[in-house]
């Protein structure tokens, strides 16, 4: 290993080729494995219970930013949402295919992370129909196919996010207790309507013989702390996680009773077991649901968030782990100051709109201006398998960059870079620095 100081002319191929080398510990996907089925793209757009594991061209084209950008170009008034969703996913990968990737130049951060997947696969993105692609994918074995996508994106790991109170995910757990122990794939338990719906959580908890009532009593903090470890050994999740609205505050708004009985089973149940386990708690933070549901999954809107709760709950609960990201573009700088005040919050990713290079490029630049290497620059958020591998390669590209001018800096000042400095920070940042922590 190369112990001497590197030249500024070096630095930017140095850099790059660490970069390229490190493979990756993505901690925050929506990826499966095999065992939990995969859709055929033939069936109409909504089917439950459908497959889980989302791979090949037709949901990389139908993926929910891109439903969200066909509407500006082709309007509901054309194309009535219902009518869209009552296409075969592969019809509507082709009206997406015609008017992004066809009639207009695909530009957007979006557009062209499925024309870099392609191109990586060594496929030529300028086809005008999807049909060469449809024969490449249905030439795959899904399984073999994870590994390949897995060498292309130069990732080891790839983190889920399951959801116990999504049915069709929770009974494939129940049906098959090998279903997640595919070595590639690690769980994560996702707990939303705890939080954020506890009348109807504390129904599905009675359901499933977990006796609560909705007044919270001794007794049901118990129940529910009994749920949370029965899930956690069930699917050997390594952390919890909830994504939360712009409106979350800790501790609760006064007259909000649905936030204050989330406030109490945060406190009193999920944050007492993520400590007696060691386990951090992932909160993703500044998705306003909804806000037009007719797009599905790409219906949902950006909103500030209050980092004073975050703060609140990293002082209040110093033996409990936070791993936080939120939405806003505005909320990044603040986040970065709590982060310097509190060991026990790690914040991740470049979360959703956020996921644009200019974006990504201010962000990480502020984050190790503030933080040095102690933070987790980007997860993929992957929903599609192939994603891993635009996401990473875009998300690669701007980090060079911006390591690159850092160390810059360092010559300036006097102090030697090496190749084997460069070669420490990329792993924390890319690995190292999530793992440390979960076993902190
Ligand atoms: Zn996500």
């Amino acid at each position: 290993m190369n112990t001497e100081s590197l030249s500024a002319d070096r630095l930017a191929a140095t850099v790059e080729r660490a970069l390229a080398a490190q493979p990756i510990v993505d901690m925050h996907t929506h990826l499966y494995p095999p065992t939990f089925g995969t859709p055929d793209p033939n069936v109409t757009g909504r089917t439950d219970p459908a497959g889980l594991l989302l791979w090949g061209i037709d949901e990389l084209v139908t993926y929910h930013y891109l439903v969200a950008e066909v509407y500006r170009v082709v309007p509901a008034s054309q194309l009535p949402y219902e009518q869209f969703w009552k296409l075969s996913k592969q019809q509507q990968a082709d009206h997406i295919w015609k008017h992004l990737f066809v009639e207009r130049t695909p530009i957007s951060e979006a557009c062209r992370g499925v024309l870099t997947v392609l191109h990586r696969l060594g496929l030529d993105p300028n086809e005008k129909s999807l049909d060469a692609y449809r024969g490449f994918f249905a030439k795959q074995d899904p399984g073999k196919y994870i590994d390949r996508v897995m060498e292309l994106a130069n990732v080891s790991s790839i983190t889920m996010t399951n959801p116990v109170f999504d049915d069709n995910e929770r009974q494939r757990w129940l049906a098959n207790p090998n279903v997640g122990s595919d070595p590639r794939f690690q769980p994560v338990l996702r707990i939303d309507p705890l939080l954020r719906a506890w009348p109807t959580a504390a129904k599905r908890l009675n359901e499933w013989k977990y006796p609560v009532t909705e007044e919270i009593s001794a007794s049901t903090i118990q129940q529910v702390r009994r749920f949370l470890r029965d899930w956690i050994d069930r699917q050997k999740a390594i952390y919890l996680a909830v994504s939360l609205g712009p409106e979350f505050r800790y501790p609760a708004a006064g007259g909000d009773a649905v936030a204050r009985a989330g406030q109490t089973i945060l406190e009193e149940a999920i944050l007492p077991v993520c400590a007696e386990r060691g386990l951090p708690f992932a909160m993703m933070i500044g998705s306003q649901q909804r806000v037009n549901p007719a797009l599905g999954d790409g219906g949902d809107m950006v909103g500030k968030s209050d980092i004073a709760s975050v703060v609140n709950l990293c002082y209040q609960f110093p033996s409990n782990k936070f791993f936080v990201t939120m939405l806003a573009r505005e909320n990044q700088h603040e986040m970065c100051i709590a982060a310097r005040k509190f060991g026990n919050l790690m914040i991740f990713g470049c979360w959703w709109f956020l996921n644009n290079p200019s974006l990504i490029e201010e962000i990480e630049r502020m984050r190790l201006e503030l933080l040095g290497t102690s933070f987790i620059p980007q997860h993929s958020d992957a929903r599609v398998l192939d994603q891993l591998v635009y996401k990473w390669d875009h998300s690669r590209r701007i980090l060079a960059k911006v390591l690159t001018d850092k160390y810059a800096d360092l010559l300036r000042a006097g102090r030697w870079v090496t190749e084997a400095d460069i070669q420490r920070d990329v792993r924390l940042m890319l690995r190292d620095n999530f793992i440390n922590f979960l076993s902190r």
